[in-house]
């Protein structure tokens, strides 16, 4: 990319007498997040997804109803936008060299490439100078049969395509590993070692087609049946030499793939006095997203720069600046399963707690683990951050953490 994308002016309309649209594939709640970043700072937006009412869709100036490989959606998409950005990672990656072909597209189709494929992403991960969990491939019936005693008990996790804990089997004996690989249709797979884990952490950071690299603090994350629940973000949340040593390794990862966009990584913290750390060490790296995340959501309200004004400087081209936390904040996940006995959740009792910032995403229909929205809780001290989310939590039913 030669310059940064024109600003829109007053008017909406750029130098040159046109409206500077940037454009997004998918629909989703990070769709959403990153449309109105975009539009707070007077562009125009399009969005590129076949649902008909979706999240980022139903507050976009422009919604393209396509399939993400349909030809004359991904052409309209092209007139109207001067960049293009993903917001999940299962977006084919042939869309994005279509796209990536005619207008700055970030992340690259390349980059979006390894994120989607465990296999190909642990190769990668490696090379962070921070352990993966052992594993091992799984694409042959003689590769199953191949399994070291010493992987199970394991997690066997489809290559593709899996989200929120979805495509993951959890097995103890050979026995298992090959009924789970049956249940997975015998489709490309990872096998990893089942790690005890003291904690999970992940690190956002954004870099620009310069190069340039800022990021936010570690996060620490407590997910609940393989869905993020609870993220908490505020200094002295986990050691600081752990902090600086997954920091180094997001950069690393960002810089070796050239990456532009937001991008986090998440990792495991393993358990004090378990053999796996002592052969692994304390931190291991899990996996990458491409994209904004949802343990980066606190940052809309916690942070003078939120991950989303992030994603958006860095696909137009704007500086970056390191981002500085003001506030201590805790997020809670609302879930599908908040209203599944048809009630409302309370969200009066939620919002007279001090420093609640109740985000819904506008979805339809709430089912089972569907991220429906999520709350952050900002104050001034952890303790207070921390004290109010268990209050909010416990108006809600969520367990406490
Ligand atoms: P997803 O793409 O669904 O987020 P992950 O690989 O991150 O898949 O797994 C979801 C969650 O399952 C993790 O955040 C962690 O809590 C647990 N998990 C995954 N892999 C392992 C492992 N090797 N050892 C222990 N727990 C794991
Ligand atoms: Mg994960």
């Amino acid at each position: 990319m030669s310059g940064p994308i024109l600003l829109p002016g007053a008017t909406g309309l750029n130098g040159s007498g046109q409206q500077t649209t940037l454009g997004v594939m998918g629909g989703g709640q990070l769709g959403r997040m990153f449309v109105q970043a975009a539009q707070a700072m007077g562009y125009f937006t399009v969005v590129l997804d076949p649902d008909v009412i979706s999240p980022a869709g139903l507050v976009s100036h422009y919604h393209i109803k396509s399939d993400y490989l349909d030809e004359q959606g991904l052409t309209q998409l092209l007139q109207r936008c001067a960049a293009v950005t993903t917001e999940f990672e299962n977006v084919p990656s042939g869309a994005l060299v279509t796209l990536g072909a005619a207008r700055p597209t970030a992340p690259s189709a390349d980059a979006v490439a390894i994120a989607q494929d465990r296999i190909k992403e642990k190769a990668h991960l490696a090379r962070s100078g921070v352990p993966v969990a052992p594993y091992a491939v799984i694409e042959t019936a003689a590769q199953l049969v191949a399994v070291a005693d010493d992987l199970l008990p394991g997690i066997l996790k489809t290559a593709r395509l899996g989200y929120d804990g979805k495509g993951q089997v959890h097995v103890r004996s050979h026995a298992d590993l090959a009924a789970a690989w049956d249940a997975l249709k015998n489709v490309p797979c990872v096998l990893e070692h089942m790690l005890p884990l003291a904690a999970e952490c992940s690190v956002i950071v954004a870099r620009g087609w310069d190069g340039a690299c800022v990021n936010f603090a570690p996060q620490l994350n407590l997910h609940r049946e393989g869905i993020l629940a609870v993220t908490e973000a505020y200094e002295g949340n986990m050691p600081t030499a752990l902090a600086e040593k997954a920091v180094a390794a997001a950069s690393t990862i960002a810089e070796e793939l050239n990456y532009v966009g937001v991008l986090c990584v998440e990792f495991f913290v393993l358990a004090e006095g378990s053999l796996e750390r002592a052969r692994l060490g304390a931190l291991v790296v899990n996996e990458m997203a491409p994209r904004p995340h949802n343990s980066g959501h606190y940052t809309l309200d916690a942070c003078d720069v939120s991950q989303f004004d992030l994603q958006v400087r860095t696909l137009a081209g704007l500086p970056l600046t390191q981002p500085r936390q003001h506030s201590a904040a805790v997020m809670l996940n609302l879930l599908g399963d908040l209203w599944l006995d048809g009630a409302t959740p309370r969200w009066d009792k939620v919002l007279a707690l001090p420093g609640v910032h109740l985000h819904l995403y506008g979805k339809l229909k709430a089912s089972k683990g569907r991220k429906m929205g999520h709350l952050t809780i900002t104050a001034a001290t952890p303790e207070q951050a921390r004290a109010t989310a268990l209050a909010a939590a416990q108006v809600l039913g969520i367990a406490p953490f």
